[in-house]
């Protein structure tokens, strides 16, 4: 089956309403929606029971291995909308020689996925329902990689696109938002700065807003990365999942995808332990979960080279800290040279080549396991969820002068 086959499968969908993630109030489906009238993310509802009686796991087998297999959970009512770039299953990779000997460390290789993040997932989602409800402009602020997928997804679809980005996003963010079709603006502050230029521009200019959260349907995409994990387990979950957390958009959305699966009997009750990763240089959900608050204040003069969790505030933070509390799991803060040297070993040691944010993780699960908070019998997930190669390497290598003898001796 090619991706394209999606576009003419019969496309049954099962959701009943949406729902403020803070006060429960109901809203239509069907309807364009930003956040609830109180300001809180909404989150999207199914008739799960009916979705558990017309699909069985057998279903899944003949399936292409995209996020598109799991559509009954998925929010697209018309196959003709649904705008696909190829949206690959992304791999779960042992780690073996950057680990202590016997731990079972699986890293979730989300950079295989289009534009080079899971950030694909949230927006093919978000785009394919923007077409659904007939929006034609959308705005977004991001730190890059956010960005590249709304280009990407959005030009398909014929959405006009306006982002605004940290004017010391990766330059290699920059110039694939710019090439795939966007509008980009350099801004000199942080995400939250371009996401008020975004809140305050956006009647005038008519824009929908794609931020994180500020729409209902991200969440729905990256949701299928804890479908697609319990599915590659067996229909099981792991121990403990190491997320590296910005908006929080993949955690919320992991464990609204375990809450799921258990109502229509696939998985049980068994939750692994959500880790919220953050840097040191920003890292207000850790200090909010350190404090015991429900929200978090808005972190100051943040900075770090996982460019991809410097958010200093998030809208889902109740979200976030809820699901971390309620999984028995802990935020963690690591620093950047944690984060470097975490890099360092899974890309020399282990071949394979993580983004910062990623490397975050490895670094977090290291020091958890130092600390006793976790233990090398758990069975653990790292999210990298972008390329490595999306950021900037040390310089490496030797020059050799064709024109001079060669001393093999000195390599
Ligand atoms: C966006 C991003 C994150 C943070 O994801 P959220 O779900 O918004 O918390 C982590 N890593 C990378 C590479 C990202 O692009």
């Amino acid at each position: 089956m090619t991706f394209e086959d999606n576009t003419t499968t019969e496309h049954p969908t099962f959701v009943t309403h949406l729902e403020c993630g803070m006060t429960g109030a109901i809203f239509k489906a069907d309807e364009l929606h930003q956040l609830s009238p109180e300001g809180w993310p909404m989150l999207v509802r199914y008739d799960l029971e009916a979705l558990g009686k017309s699909l069985s796991k057998n279903d899944l087998a003949n399936r292409s291995a995209d996020l598109w297999r799991y559509r009954e959970f998925l929010p697209v009512r018309k196959a003709e909308n649904i705008v696909s770039l190829g949206e690959v299953m992304t791999p779960l990779m042992p780690l073996s020689r950057c680990v202590p000997a016997g731990a079972t460390v699986l890293v979730k290789d989300e950079g295989r996925l289009p534009t080079g993040s899971f950030k694909a997932r949230g927006l093919a989602l978000a785009v394919s329902m923007a077409k659904e409800l007939g929006i034609t402009r959308a705005a977004m602020p991001t730190n890059g990689n956010a960005g590249a997928a709304l280009a990407a997804y959005a030009s398909k679809a014929g959405i006009e696109t306006y982002v605004f980005c940290p004017e010391d996003t990766p330059a290699v963010n920059m110039a694939e938002i710019a090439l795939q079709g966007a509008k980009l603006y350099r801004v000199n502050g942080l995400i939250n700065d371009c996401g008020k230029i975004v809140g305050e521009g956006k009647e005038a200019m008519g824009w929908f807003d794609v931020s994180t959260l500020k729409e209902p349907y991200r969440i729905e995409g990256k949701k299928t990365m804890g479908l697609e994990l319990a599915e590659q387990l067996g229909w099981r979950v792991p121990d403990v999942i190491f997320y590296p957390t910005g908006g929080g958009t993949g955690l919320i959305g992991m464990w609204k995808a375990f809450a799921e699966l258990e109502a229509i009997g696939w998985i049980g009750s068994k939750r692994p332990r959500m880790v919220a990763v953050q840097a040191e240089g920003c890292a207000p959900i850790v200090k909010a979960w350190e404090e015991g608050k429900r929200h978090a204040e808005t972190w100051v003069d943040a900075h770090t080279v996982a460019s991809g969790i410097r958010v200093p505030a998030a809208i889902g933070d109740f979200l976030i800290l809820d699901a971390v509390r309620q999984s028995d799991g802990f935020a963690s803060a690591v620093s950047d040279a944690d984060i470097e040297q975490a890099r360092t070993d899974a890309a020399g040691q282990d071949g394979v080549l993580l983004c910062p944010e990623g490397a975050a993780t490895l670094a977090a699960y290291r020091a958890a396991l130092e600390s006793g908070q976790v233990s090398s019998d758990d069975e653990v997930v790292l999210h990298n969820c972008g390329s490595g190669l999306k950021y900037p390497m040390p310089e490496a290598g030797s020059d050799i002068d064709r024109h001079k003898p060669v001393d093999y001796a000195s390599m």
